[in-house]
């Protein structure tokens, strides 16, 4: 048998570092000669445990995060392609860092995600959307778009957390679509299926989000119960430079069409962009060009 050693080196600095401190920062180097296949050492790379102890204490604070009210929603309307008429809104998460100032979600989501924070910030979403579609009105005439993340919407308990929420807020669920990623079918493609069928049966909405970016797989469309398909404004965003990403796409729209799916594409910041989608078949349309999100006070008053 043949054994390997992965060392860590940290060394004191200026006489400040105590012992405790030195040997977590030898442990931390370590971890990083395991991660990259061991049998070597290394010496601390203090950059990157900068960074491991920022996510730290950022984990710590958004476990109070919501104690101390920092989170809140912002909502950018969707709208149809043909005429630019409103017919929903995503529900975007901000948190409002006391000290760092806004975090945004693609930092917020994995951080939560870590933790157990995922499932309590997933149910104080959903509700807060759910609360305020039901004061907007508007009923069977304009749906809340909800983003899940992937481990929230595979944890056992997320279809009776989804009920309970409708029940609570009153809300009817064809007002409201919940927005997933491929990413569910990639964790676990038989639990994802399971739960969008009894999201289908309790009357939601699905989308499913980002597409274009990642895996894109055909088969995952075709496996996606659902009424809407978002293209990632990475997708449309390319549009203008790349013919081959015109002919993909317009293909993906007509896939989702004989699929029984409406199609979004996302960040149209452009008058061009928005002809452009139209003509490639796309139905709705979200994006800098029609509405950066905005608080509920100002949606409803724009919308209204
Ligand atoms: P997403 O669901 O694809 O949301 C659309 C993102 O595109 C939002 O970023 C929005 O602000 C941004 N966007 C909208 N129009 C434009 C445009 O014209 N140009 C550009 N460049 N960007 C545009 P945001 O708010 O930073 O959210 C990022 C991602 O974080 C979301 O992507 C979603 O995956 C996730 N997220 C946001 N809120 C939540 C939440 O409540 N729960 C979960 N699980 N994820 C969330
Ligand atoms: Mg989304
Ligand atoms: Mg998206």
């Amino acid at each position: 048998m043949e054994l390997s050693a992965s060392i860590g080196i940290a060394f004191a600095t200026s006489g400040h570092d105590d012992s405790q401190q030195l040997l977590e920062q030898a442990d931390v180097a370590m971890y990083q000669v395991k991660r990259k296949g061991g049998a070597d050492t290394q010496v601390i790379d203090l950059r990157e445990q900068h960074v491991a102890e920022d996510q730290a204490d950022l984990k710590v604070d958004l476990g109070q995060a919501m104690l101390r009210k920092e989170l809140r929603l912002e909502y950018q309307p969707i709208v149809r392609a043909s005429d630019a008429q409103v017919i929903g809104a995503e529900a975007l998460l901000r948190w409002d860092h006391p000290t760092r100032g806004p975090i945004t979600p693609a930092t917020l989501i994995p951080l939560a995600e870590q933790s157990a924070a995922i499932a309590e910030i997933g149910h104080w979403v959903l509700t807060q959307a759910c609360s305020d579609r039901h004061r907007w009105g508007r009923h069977g005439d304009f749906i809340m778009n909800v983003n899940v993340s992937a481990q929230q919407f595979l944890s056992s308990d997320f279809v009776t957390m989804v009920r309970s929420v409708l029940d609570s807020t009153n809300t009817r669920s064809d007002d409201l679509a919940l927005e997933i990623t491929e990413a569910v079918f990639v964790q676990d493609a038989a639990r994802a299926e399971l739960v969008l069928h009894e999201l289908k049966q309790l009357g939601l909405r699905l989308a499913l989000d980002d597409f274009g970016t990642g895996y894109s797989s055909l088969n995952y469309l075709k496996r996606f119960p659902g009424d809407f398909v978002k293209l990632d404004h990475s997708v449309i965003s390319d549009l203008a430079h790349h013919r081959e990403s015109q002919a993909v796409i317009s293909k993906i729209i007509e896939l989702a069409h004989v699929l029984d799916m409406s199609v979004i594409s996302e960040g149209v910041e452009t008058a061009d962009q928005h002809r452009e989608v139209i003509k490639l078949g796309s139905d709705f349309c979200q994006g800098f060009y029609f509405s950066r999100p905005v608080s509920a006070e100002v949606l409803t008053t724009s919308a209204a």
